[in-house]
């Protein structure tokens, strides 16, 4: 019988994850290693690939045993990883020639705002970023700048440039394969997303070698076969999607007008847009959702940089909760007046306001606010703030989503759920499967090799765990909007 599991590799920036999936999208197997984070500098933050390669391996084994599966009955391996990140290793030894650059390292910061400054217009309309320390381009300069000899080596063909799939995918494949995805391409700022294309320009641009480049597949392809004696046979690694992407795949946004939104420490929506790359008048970044049989599906993406943090924060900077999980019979417990608004700018805000000199605060304060009040907010926070980007997301493509469907660690919330659902008068979905990462990196595997047979058999097996209907009166939401753009006006820093 052939092979009907499939392995997704889920390597994020605090952790490496490996799980396996049957052919209707079961969980079979999970293994989890915690990944180590290095400092060196203030805004430096760096991972050992070693560290990473290790750790790959290592959750790839514990899951197989776990599953009771050889590798042989593993019928492909998706990729999906933290974006950005920044790797160059040697070709004729695999070794990196220095520490991973992780996406949230900001020491090519200024360099960026200069060039941001002249070429940002330009560089938006091919790459659909703001020139940002956060994407690759600068990062891989920097290294080369950095390494002595580095930048003469690599215009002589000797090194390798990769994103953590890419550097995966060499590891995996004995160094047989150097190539990428179209979405892990697109955070590098040197992709051309219309054209499909690394760009001369942007190369030259960011001063990195042409020769560095990996080749950019589809998110479902041929990108090599495992050396046997990693994993004990040779398996097709045949799907690949920074990790956004992938989560986008898994939660089958497939049609034009979705949106997932996953809420972790921080929060990150995608709305498919189609074949149409929209230009965003409120700072979103243009991206490619996924790109299969050669044609590329755009999306709008924005970020909301303290959603689950924020509740962290209640936990351990003001110590008024023991657990996350009590914040929901806490919400549910509270007066429910609505009146006091927690703007959780603690490293400014992002989209649509972008005001990085803006800090939180908690308004609306009367004799008799309590905890239960102030956990609220911030609960509510988070809401509030995916009304901002829903907002931006349908003033750039001129249509409001139908639905939001969620995953991450705060979706366990049904009072979050609910609340979302009522604030953005939008119904909200939950899926069975929370690890909707892993879950679209094995989708995307599973198509190339026909362990599912289309889209709309991934469609089929996407299974809804709840769907939450909106239940407020319409100006209801709009009185309490209107608090919240009024609280967001008095943190601002121009206000
Ligand atoms: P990440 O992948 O960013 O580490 P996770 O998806 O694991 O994050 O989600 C963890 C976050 O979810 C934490 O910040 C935590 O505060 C929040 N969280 C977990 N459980 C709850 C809950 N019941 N209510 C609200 N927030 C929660």
């Amino acid at each position: 019988m052939a092979a009907k599991a499939v392995l997704a590799i889920d390597q994020g920036t605090t952790s490496t994850r490996a799980m396996i999936f049957d052919a209707r999208g079961g969980v079979l197997a999970r293994a989890q290693a915690e990944l180590r984070q290095h400092f060196p500098a203030e805004g430096w933050v760096e991972h050992d690939p070693e560290d990473i390669w290790r750790d790959t391996l290592q959750v790839c084994r514990d899951a197989l045993a776990k599953a009771v599966l050889e590798a042989k009955e593993i019928a492909a391996i998706g990729i999906t990883n933290q974006r950005e990140t920044t790797v160059v290793w040697e070709r004729a030894t695999g070794k990196p020639i220095h520490r991973a650059i992780v996406w949230q390292d900001r020491r090519t910061a200024e360099a960026c705002r200069k060039l941001e400054a002249v070429h940002g217009m330009a560089v938006a309309a091919k790459t659909g970023l703001v020139i940002d320390a956060y994407f690759s381009a600068s990062k891989i300069a920097w290294i080369l700048d950095q390494v002595p000899g580095a930048r003469a080596r690599a215009e002589a063909g000797e090194l390798a440039f990769g994103t953590i799939d890419c550097f995966l995918l060499w590891r995996l494949t004995g160094g047989k394969s150097h190539r990428t995805d179209a979405t892990n391409a697109a955070r590098t700022l040197l992709y051309d997303i219309r054209a499909q294309a690394w760009d001369d320009g942007l190369l030259k641009l960011f001063g990195v070698p042409k020769a560095v480049l990996p080749e950019v597949l589809d998110n479902a392809a041929d990108f090599g076969t495992t050396d046997p004696a990693l994993l004990g046979a040779a398996i097709p690694v045949a799907g690949m999607a920074g990790d956004q992407q992938a989560a986008t795949v898994g939660q089958v946004c497939f049609e034009a007008g979705q949106i997932k939104s996953t809420y972790g420490t921080g929060c990150f929506a995608l709305l498919n847009t189609g074949a149409t790359f929209v230009p965003s008048k409120n700072r979103l970044l243009t991206t490619i959702a996924y790109r299969l049989g050669g044609r590329a599906t755009y999306a709008l993406e924005g970020s909301i940089f303290a959603a689950g943090s924020t509740i962290q924060w209640l936990r351990d900077g003001l110590k008024l909760i023991k657990s996350a999980g009590e914040t929901e019979a806490l919400a549910r417990g509270g007066a429910g007046t609505g009146s006091v608004y927690l703007v959780p700018a603690f490293t400014g805000l992002g989209a649509p306001y972008w005001d990085p000199f803006a800090r939180g605060a908690i308004m609306g304060l009367t004799r008799d606010t309590g905890i239960a009040d102030i956990v609220r907010a911030g609960l509510e926070a988070v809401c509030y703030q995916t009304g901002d980007l829903m907002g931006a997301m349908t003033d750039d493509f001129g249509k409001a989503p139908t639905t939001l469907r969620v995953d991450g660690g705060m979706t366990v919330n049904d009072w979050v759920m609910q609340r979302l659902a009522d604030l953005l008068g939008v119904p909200v979905e939950r899926p069975v499967v929370t690890e909707t990462t892993a879950l679209g990196a094995a989708f995307l595997a599973g198509l190339q090799v026909g362990v599912f047979p289309s889209l709309d058999a991934l469609t089929k097996i996407w299974a809804r765990d709840r769907r939450f209907e909106p239940d407020m009166a319409v100006e209801e939401r709009t009185r309490l909007r209107q608090g919240w753009i009024d609280a967001v006006r008095r943190v601002r820093s121009e206000s």
